[in-house]
C-alpha cells in the first residue's frame, strides 16, 4: 500500500470512529471533534516523513498540535512486588554518588569510554527539572541533539512537546534524558558495548532525579532499563518496575513520525501516565 492510500484509510478509520464514538479496550472514550483533529494530524505527520529536511520544517508549522481528548481512564495497577518481564531488582533504590546533576555533569561530559566520544560534537547530557516526578528516557542523540547537545530536538523533539502539553505538561517540569549521551553515526542502533559503557550514567541521573514515574520511549530503551530482550508491543499496556520506579513503556517520537498508526497507542499510554502521575504528585 503507497503511503498516501495508507495515510488516507487510516484518517477514514478515525473519522467512522468519531461519527459513532466507541470505548476502547482500555476503557478510553474517544471525543469526536478531537478524534477528528487526530486524523488530520496523521496526515499531516505522514506527509512530513514523506519530505525533504528543508521542506519539513516548513510543514511542521503546519501540523495540527496532537490535541485528542482527555477523558479520564482507569489507572492501572503497579507492580507490587515483582513484575512479569523486568530484569532489574524490584524495589531495591539506588543511592545517587554525587549531589546534582551539575557536579555529575561536570565529571562525565569529557568521557571517551566508548569510540562515540570521538565523534560527537556534544555530550547530550539532559534536560528539564532536577526534581522531576516523570522523567523520559530515549535511546540516543540524532543529528540536531549531537549539534545542539539538549535530547529531544528537532522534529521528533517538536512531536514529543505536543506530546506533553497535550496531557498538561511543558519540558521544564520533566526531566529528558537518553541511553547514550554521544550520537551513533547515521543515528544508527546503539551497541551492546556502547550502551554498556553508558548506562551507569543514566543510572545516576535518574538516582538524583529521583522521579515518581518513568517513561521509556522506544525499545532501546526499554531493552536497557528493564534488561530484556522484548519487542516493544510486547512491553506496552502494562507497568514495569525500575529499582522500585514504575515505568511505562511507549513509542518514540520518531516512530510515531515514520508511523502514524502507532499514535493512538501512544495516546493512550500517555492518559494512563498522566493519570498516575496526578495521583502519585496529589
Ligand atoms: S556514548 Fe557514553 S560511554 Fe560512550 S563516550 Fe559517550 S558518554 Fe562515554
Amino acid at each position: 500500500m503507497c503511503a498516501d492510500r495508507q495515510d488516507v484509510d487510516i484518517a477514514e478509520v478515525f473519522r467512522k470512529v468519531s461519527r459513532t464514538g466507541i470505548g476502547t479496550s482500555s476503557g478510553i472514550i474517544i471525543d469526536s471533534k478531537r478524534v477528528d483533529m487526530l486524523a488530520a494530524e496523521i496526515v499531516a505527520a505522514r506527509s512530513v516523513v514523506m519530505s525533504s529536511e528543508a521542506k519539513s520544517e516548513q510543514s511542521e508549522k503546519n501540523t495540527t498540535e496532537m490535541n485528542v481528548t482527555k477523558s479520564a481512564t482507569a489507572t492501572p495497577a503497579l507492580p507490587s512486588s515483582s513484575t512479569e518481564i523486568t530484569g532489574i531488582q524490584i524495589g531495591a533504590g539506588q543511592k545517587a554518588e554525587f549531589k546534582s546533576l551539575d557536579s555529575h555533569f561536570e565529571n562525565i561530559c569529557e568521557c571517551q569510554k566508548c569510540p562515540l566520544g570521538a565523534t560527537r560534537t556534544k555530550f547530550v547530557y539532559g534536560v528539564g527539572s532536577p526534581t522531576a516526578d516523570l522523567m523520559f528516557v530515549g535511546e540516543a542523540p540524532g543529528k540536531n541533539e549531537d549539534e545542539q547537545g539538549e535530547p529531544f530536538v528537532g522534529r521528533a523533539g517538536k512531536l514529543l512537546d505536543k506530546i506533553l502539553a497535550a496531557i498538561d505538561l511543558t519540558r521544564s517540569e520533566i526531566y529528558i534524558a537518553n541511553i547514550l549521551k554521544c550520537r551513533p553515526p547515521d543515528n544508527r542502533d546503539p551497541q551492546s558495548d556502547e550502551m554498556e559503557h553508558c548506562f551507569p550514567y543514566l543510572k545516576e541521573q535518574i538516582a538524583i532525579v529521583k522521579p515518581k514515574i518513568i517513561v521509556s520511549l522506544g525499545r532501546i530503551s526499554d531493552q536497557s532499563l528493564l534488561q530484556n530482550k522484548l519487542a516493544l508491543g510486547k512491553m506496552r499496556d502494562q507497568w514495569h518496575s525500575y529499582q522500585g520506579i514504575p515505568l511505562r513503556v511507549t513509542y518514540h517520537p520518531a516512530a510515531l513520525l515514520r508511523n502514524p498508526n502507532f499514535k493512538r497507542g501512544c495516546w493512550e499510554d500517555m492518559q494512563i501516565i498522566q493519570a498516575e502521575y496526578k495521583r502519585l504528585s496529589s
